[in-house]
């Protein structure tokens, strides 16, 4: 059973960094001291024991976090944008959807705490202090805060069972299902009627936990039929076993025994998790009548076997106090999963060089850092223009242009900025 949740995370927009100079009585030129943008607030998603669902995500689908503040004069940094942490329970698989891929598994958490960064804010703008050159002592230039990323993410969660129902076909094991809990396992005569396991959320009042019924069990070679593999891996994982058996049948004790036997044959492990035998199907005529000796043979096997109907319910309220009681008593186990071979998503590094494009008479100049830089500053401003103009000519980007043929009164472009040649 898998529950899954589609949501947008977006992190948060740096800050911009700021021009400002330093002024002070009786120095009526100080230099440059405008702060960088603070850092925008990163999307995280970490895992929280104390949740079983993906419940948080059902109504809310939209998650911001916050953006960085506007640097400031003495050269302060704006504060950072908050952090927004969003929990999720143990064994949520993280997913982002791509341009060329659909969807890409980005990590599985699977230790309470653990976590990963769905979107990373983006970095400060840096304030003019930063642009003094022997060439601008004065720089009016200050960068545009970094935008946050925005993604589509898909939380998918595999239920693991705390308990799993075992027992012959037939027994009542997905009818005890439906009537603990939400799921509604199909239920017929027949055996395989279940192929996979079938999980349920039970809710005692007192607290809640994840029953399966586990397929498969049949004595002698059954086991061997595909159906092996699946089974031991949801019987491996839960903490309790409820193991039914039919009232019905001519020798409930010997089928219990028949089942730990092929249970134990299979994996040795699992003769030390914890067993609550269920005696089912006591509203049948003639099986009450036969309880009290029913239940003396469990005795002599050492067994306390609890009578229930998963038909009237009867039984069926202390059944899951013991499961609770013995749930609370088992330590949960080390999680046992089958970790897929997850693809390593390398954030794509943001071009930091400036790309030139050539449309007829105007040169279109590509690059984050610059376009930052252009943004973030007052290109109002004459003084502005002609400092973004020296970083054109300077000796960076000026011998490319030339090399490209770039003639006076040509435009050069960055953004919506231009500058003739
Ligand atoms: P499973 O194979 O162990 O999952 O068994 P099912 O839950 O599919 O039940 C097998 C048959 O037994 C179905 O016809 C059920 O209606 C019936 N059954 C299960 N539990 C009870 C019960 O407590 N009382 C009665 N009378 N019938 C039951
Ligand atoms: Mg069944």
């Amino acid at each position: 059973m898998l529950d899954k949740a589609v949501i947008r995370v977006r992190s948060g927009d740096g800050g911009p960094g700021v021009v400002s100079f330093h002024r002070e009585k009786f120095i009526p030129r100080g230099g440059p001291d405008g702060g960088d943008g603070g850092k925008g607030g990163d999307v995280i998603i970490q895992a929280d024991n104390n949740l079983s669902q993906l419940s948080n995500f059902k109504y809310k689908k939209i998650f911001r976090a916050q953006d960085g503040a506007r640097g400031q004069k003495n050269n302060k940094t704006g504060k950072n944008g908050a952090d927004l942490v969003l929990t999720v329970p143990r064994g949520t698989i993280v997913k982002e959807r791509t341009l060329s891929f659909d969807n890409i598994a980005i990590t599985d958490l699977n230790e309470n705490g653990e976590s990963v960064i769905a979107a990373r804010g983006g970095s400060g703008g840096m304030g003019n202090s930063h642009f003094v050159s022997s060439t601008n002592q004065v720089p009016r230039l200050a960068q545009k805060g970094e935008s946050g990323e925005e993604k589509e993410v898909t939380l998918e969660l595999r239920l693991i069972a705390d308990a799993g129902i075992i027992g012959y076909p037939n027994v009542g094991k997905s009818s005890l299902l439906s009537a603990a809990s939400a799921a509604r396992p199909r239920i017929a005569d027949y055996p395989f009627t279940t192929l996979e396991p079938v999980l349920g959320m039970v809710d005692t009042g007192r607290s809640s936990f994840i029953l399966a019924e586990i397929p498969g069990l049949i004595a002698g070679a059954s086991f061997g039929k595909g159906l092996g593999h699946e089974f031991l891996r949801h019987v491996v994982r839960t903490r309790v076993l409820v193991h039914v058996v039919d009232g019905t049948s001519a020798s409930p004790v010997d089928d219990m025994i028949a089942v730990n036997n092929e249970l134990f044959l299979f994996d040795p492990s699992l003769s030390d998790r914890p067993q609550i035998v269920v005696i089912n199907k006591i509203d049948i005529p003639g099986v009450r009548e036969k309880l009290t000796g029913i239940k003396s043979q469990f005795k002599q096997a050492g067994v306390a076997a609890l009578p229930v109907s998963a038909s009237t319910g009867e039984g069926l309220k202390e059944l899951l106090a013991k499961v609770v009681d013995l749930l609370e008593k088992t330590p949960p186990r080390e999680a046992v999963y089958d970790r897929e071979a997850l693809p390593v998503i390398v954030p794509r590094a943001r071009p930091r060089e400036v790309a030139i494009n050539r449309i007829g008479p105007v040169y279109v100049l590509t690059g984050h850092e610059l376009e930052r830089l252009v943004a973030g500053s007052d290109t109002a401003d004459s003084e502005v223009r002609r400092q973004i103009g020296a970083i054109i000519t300077g000796p960076r980007i000026r011998p490319r242009l030339q090399k490209m043929g770039i003639s006076p009164g040509d435009k050069v472009r960055i953004g919506d900025f231009e500058w003739t040649w």
